[in-house]
This record gives structure tokens, sequence and C-alpha cells, in this order.
């Protein structure tokens, strides 16, 4: 029965009417409590320096706005995202805090962005300029991060470009068209052993600060630390931190356990399960067959909520307290599971990862079995996923953690 039905029979039989627990087909459960503990970790972790959340990519597909909220709460005092549409959507929901954004088209359009008050980058004379005029024709003061290339080859004036960025800068800063908030780089070996490229990196990312500051430029933060900087590296902070992954509960670096806690479980619910003879040929191509008589379930998480098909041949599921393998292809928006002869019913729950603590799969292990990374993982849990959120608990009961 439909809970709105329900709802007309309780309703007509004059009882009390009680919110039917809902049962989605498949959803992201959020855990915004770890999102919470992992934000006071990592501002630990930060020493002196503040804590910029990276919340792009819908939070690595938990949900950009409730993880902004959260990382507030518990000690950020930065955001950052990759587009300026990210960080207009932020603003859209009321979030009021410093946004960063680095990237946008090369023409700029930034009329909007500025007038949000959200920061962006520049890592060219033109893109300076162009900021310059969008900033001036609005009759605003653009806050604008340098961006300087340390090693990533991506975004990131170079060393024979910076003393021309630092100087336009500067100039756009006296005429008060904008005024440098910040300088920053990205790091591209922030893992062990390459400790020999980190410290390269970080000492060229010192060197573009002093020629910044050596042309009068007066940055409030200087960052280029990411999840594995952070927790690894102290020399690495400067005055902001940028952590994504670590936030979400993911160990950044492989091996090393820092106490974590993995906020997102996705599961599912079985929609129906038929039990086949051996040599019964599964999804498409047939590529497998059973090798027994056994039971398969039908599960609606596919490649486009985020189960990656590379994962297929490899991958397992948790249900009943047992893993158990996906068979045959992974499609677009349905698995089949082989639950051997597990008693499994239509409607029980399929977890297809979580933190990990009941013998469930986690996103690294998904992330190996799909030949990627964890972020890969859950930046793509798809648009069509309900999120579910568990609240951070109460303030008061923490504040003497923090
Ligand atoms: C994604 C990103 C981060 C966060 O990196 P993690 O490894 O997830 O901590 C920081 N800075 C920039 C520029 C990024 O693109």
């Amino acid at each position: 029965m439909s809970h709105h039905l329900e709802t007309l029979v309780r309703a007509s039989r004059n009882e009390p009417i009680v919110p039917l627990p809902a049962a989605p087909m498949a959803q992201a459960l959020v855990d915004l409590e770890a999102v919470a503990v992992n934000t006071r970790m990592l501002r630990r972790a930060a020493g002196d320096a503040g804590l910029m959340a990276v919340v792009k990519a819908n939070g690595y597909g938990h949900g950009a706005i409730e993880v902004a909220r959260t990382a507030l709460a518990n000690g950020a005092t930065w955001l950052g995202v990759a587009t300026t549409d990210e960080a207009l959507a932020l603003r859209a929901a009321g979030v009021d805090a410093p946004i960063l954004a680095w990237l946008y088209p090369p023409d700029g359009g930034l009329a909007d962005t500025l007038a949000a008050r959200i920061n962006v980058t520049a890592s060219s004379v033109h893109a300076l300029e162009t900021i310059a005029a969008t900033a001036q024709r609005h009759g605003r003061v653009a806050h604008v991060h340098l961006e300087a290339d340390t090693g990533m080859s991506r975004g990131g004036a170079s060393v024979s470009e910076w003393p021309q960025v630092v100087s336009a800068a500067r100039e756009l800063e006296k005429r008060g068209a904008l005024r440098v908030v910040g300088l920053w780089s990205h790091l591209a070996v922030a893992e062990a052993p390459d400790d020999d490229g980190v410290n390269q990196q970080l000492r060229d990312f010192g060197e573009f600060r002093q020629s910044a500051l050596a042309v009068g430029l007066a940055p409030e933060v200087v960052h280029i630390a990411n999840s594995t900087a952070v927790l690894r590296l102290p020399e690495s902070r400067f005055t902001l931190v940028r952590p994504g992954l670590a936030l979400y509960g993911i160990e950044p670096m492989p091996g090393v356990v820092y106490g974590l806690r993995p906020a997102m479980t996705v599961s599912a619910r079985v929609l129906r399960t038929t039990r086949v003879p051996a040599g019964t040929g599964v999804s498409y191509g047939w590529h497998h067959v059973t090798d027994r008589e056994t039971t398969l379930a039908q599960v609606p998480l596919g490649f486009a909520d985020g189960v990656p098909r590379a994962a297929s041949g490899r991958a397992v599921v948790w249900v009943r307290g047992h893993r158990v393998p996906i068979v045959g292809w992974i499609t677009m928006d349905q698995i089949v599971v082989d639950v051997g002869d597990l008693p499994v019913r239509a409607g029980e729950s399929v977890t297809m990862f979580g933190p990990g603590d009941r013998g469930e799969p986690t996103a690294l292990e998904w992330a190996e079995w799909a030949d990627t990374i964890p972020s890969d993982i859950l930046s793509g849990i798809g648009s069509r996923m309900r999120r579910t959120y568990l609240p951070p608990e109460r303030p008061a009961r923490l504040a003497g953690e923090i």
C-alpha cells in the first residue's frame, strides 16, 4: 500500500497517523557525525592553519550543502569547490562562509560569481585583467587567489610566468579592482615514498610566495596541502589546508590508518530472487554461467548509480552478514547477485559499500576492484541515488572535544 493511501485509510479509521519509515529502493546514507568527527580531527592536524573543506563534485558525492554546513559547524573556516557554479549553489543554499572556486570558463563570465563574494583563482595576466574588468564594471573588488604550478602541470602559473602575474596582480590591487586574498598550489606527489618530489614542490612554493611578497602582495592565506599532506607533512600546512577525501573518512595514505570515519553507506533493496539450475547464463553476453543450482537476486544499483562497470567479475556486496558476488556484467541500472543458498528475500537490504566495520565492502575495496581510486567511487555515486542524512550529534555534547 502506498504511504499516501495508508495515511488516508488510517485517517478514515480515526487512528493516529504515524509517519511510516521511508524505505527507498536504493540510497546513499550519509553519516554527518562522521563528517563532523573527521573535520575536527583535520582541524587538530592542521595546527595553527585554517581549514578549507573541499566540497567539490557534490561533496565527493555526499551532498555539498550538507557537508559544507557540517564542516563549518566543526571548525572549517573556508570552503573549496572546483567550479563557480558549485560555489553559486552553496550561496543559493544560504552558505555564507568564504568560498574559493578554481575553475571557470576562459573568457570569464564571472559577474554573478563576484557579486556572490566568491573568491576566484587566477594564474595568468589575462585572467587577472578579465576578473578586474568584470569587477570594475559592477563596482566590486574581486577576491583572488593566485595559483602557482609546482609540478602538476595542470593549472597555475609557471616559474617564468609568475613575475608578470604577481606584478599585474599588485598593479590591479593598487587600482582597487581586486584584492589578492590567497596564494596556492597543488601537490602532485603527496604520498610517500616520493619525499624528494614533495620536498621539491614545497620548496618551490616557498619561493613563489617570497616573490609575491617581494612585489608587495600580502595574502591572508597561503595553501597547498591536500588530505595526505595535512596528515603527514606539517611543513605543508602554511596558513590554510585544503583536504577533501579525508573529510569523507577515507584514509588517504595507502596502508596508513589515521582513524578517519567513512561517512557513506550505499545500499539497495532486493527486488526479486530466483532459483536457477547450474548452467544458467547471467546478464549481457552470458559472460557468467552458474556452476551449480543457486539463488540469484536482482538489485537496483547500476553503473548510472556509480557501481563501476569495470568491477564486473570481481566485486562483492554484503547481504545478511555475508559477502556475495555480483555475477555477469554490471548494467546501467541493475546488478545480479549470486546469494547461493542464503534465504534472501525481496525487500532485504544489500550493501554496496560502507565503513567496513560490519564486514561490508569499503569504497577502497571498490576502488581496487575497478582499478581506480576511492575519490572516483565516491564522486561517481549518481544523481539518481537518494541521499539520506544521519544528523550530526548535538554540538553541546561535542563542545568539549573541539
Ligand atoms: C580535490 C582537490 C583538493 C582535495 O584533495 P584531496 O586529495 O581529496 O584531499 C584540494 N585542492 C584542490 C585544488 C583539489 O582539486
